[in-house]
């Protein structure tokens, strides 16, 4: 193969090069200085959102989320089985406990019908998972947050740029949490962001991941802090990534185009389905296979031919310290038996994707 074909690796150039070199000239890389705070206006205007405030990680802003919600040692709440871990953990971080249910087997995402089967009287919040950039049915799951009386914290970490019935994932719910590591739709290097047009709440976030300093009283702390800022650093790789936020989710779309072009006439292959209602992000392209094949075999046989993959996440009921909140989940396990990750790095170009679903015909047809 010509040229490498990069998984999910970030899209860096002199932009970002000129807004670092901006933040270290004016000598605030740290926790103080001005590209945050633009950041968060730039993420709350792009999402169509009241309030926002960033932190270290898409996995700080879960946990902030359910924090100020007040979600404790007596709660549950429900979490999908098909997710990456991080959006469980913060739920062990404020001592509740996690009710794994299973994904619909078309889109992936956390299954409405089986949210509702799980609703306790001690439920308290849901957190759906846009799962690869996919937006999770909104509407029935804001219907059923309504009848029960439950918080939804939405995990779009994955999911910046998706839309369901025309708005931003992300502003359903009381919370919206986005994350920029390296490998996300833009990166801060690390970071994230809480949303919410509940301007009360974001505002005492941003106290608390400040480590609760009171403006007034140098040195005086009211409550138990937290240090999860977002650095001025950071945050100036966000101003260049936002900029080319529209360049990113072009690509990633024409990629997802491709791979089914290319692939459609391979009968044993499926996407990732959409809602009706949606616009999906497609931060990752993945493809599931109907037959029984080897994934382990299939991903070195590509990786030989110079084409990086991914597995589906690991359902999140098979890590041991999960164990204990395990139920049955055959579609999330048959995802992840039977799927994979395609190379969606915007580093890429269309020849480069036409190129993997090619290496991945041959591969197939052995
Ligand atoms: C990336 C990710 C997170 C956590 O974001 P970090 O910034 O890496 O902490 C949470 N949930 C899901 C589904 C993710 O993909």
């Amino acid at each position: 193969m010509s040229k490498e074909i990069f998984l999910d690796a970030p899209c860096l150039g002199e932009l970002e090069k000129k807004y670092l070199c901006d933040a270290v000239d004016s000598g605030f890389v740290s926790t103080i200085g001005p590209f945050v705070s633009e950041f968060e206006k730039k993420i709350a205007n792009y999402l169509g959102v009241k309030s926002a405030v960033a932190v270290q990680s898409g996995t700080a802003a879960i946990h902030m989320a359910l924090y100020e919600l007040g979600i404790g040692p007596e709660d549950e709440v429900i979490v999908p089985a098909l997710t990456f871990a991080a959006t469980i953990n913060p739920v062990l971080y404020v001592s509740a406990t996690p009710v794994i249910v299973d994904i619909d087997i078309n889109t992936w995402n956390i299954d409405p019908v089986k949210i509702k089967e799980a609703i306790t009287n001690k439920t308290k919040a849901i957190i759906p998972v846009h799962l690869y950039g996919n937006p999770c049915n909104m509407a029935e799951i804001m219907d059923i947050a309504k009848e029960y009386n439950l918080y939804v914290v939405e995990d779009a970490t994955e999911s910046l740029g998706a839309k369901f019935n025309g708005k931003h994932t992300g502003v359903f719910g009381d919370f919206g949490c986005f994350s920029f590591n390296g490998n996300k739709v833009i990166t801060t290097g690390g970071g994230g962001m809480l949303v919410s047009n509940n301007t009360g709440k974001i505002e005492h976030i941003r106290y608390l991941v400040n480590q609760s300093k009171d403006k007034d009283k140098p040195g005086f702390h009211s409550e138990m802090g937290f240090n999860y800022r977002m650095t001025n650093i950071e945050a100036a790789l966000s101003l260049a990534q936002i900029e080319r936020l529209g360049e990113f989710l072009d690509k990633k779309k024409r990629f997802n185009e491709i791979y089914k072009e290319e692939l459609k006439d391979i009968g044993s292959i499926h996407f990732q389905e959409e809602y009706e209602e949606t616009e999906c992000c497609w931060w990752i392209s993945c493809i599931i296979f109907e037959k029984d094949m080897d994934m382990l075999t299939l991903q070195k046989e590509l990786k030989d031919k110079g084409i990086p993959t991914r597995r589906i996440f690991m359902p999140v009921n098979k890590m041991p310290y999960l164990n204990k909140y395990s139920i049955t989940c055959s579609n999330a396990c048959k995802i992840y038996d039977c799927g994979i990750c395609l190379p969606c790095s915007t580093l890429n170009e269309e020849k480069d994707i036409k190129e993997v679903a090619l290496t991945i015909k041959k591969v197939l047809n052995g």
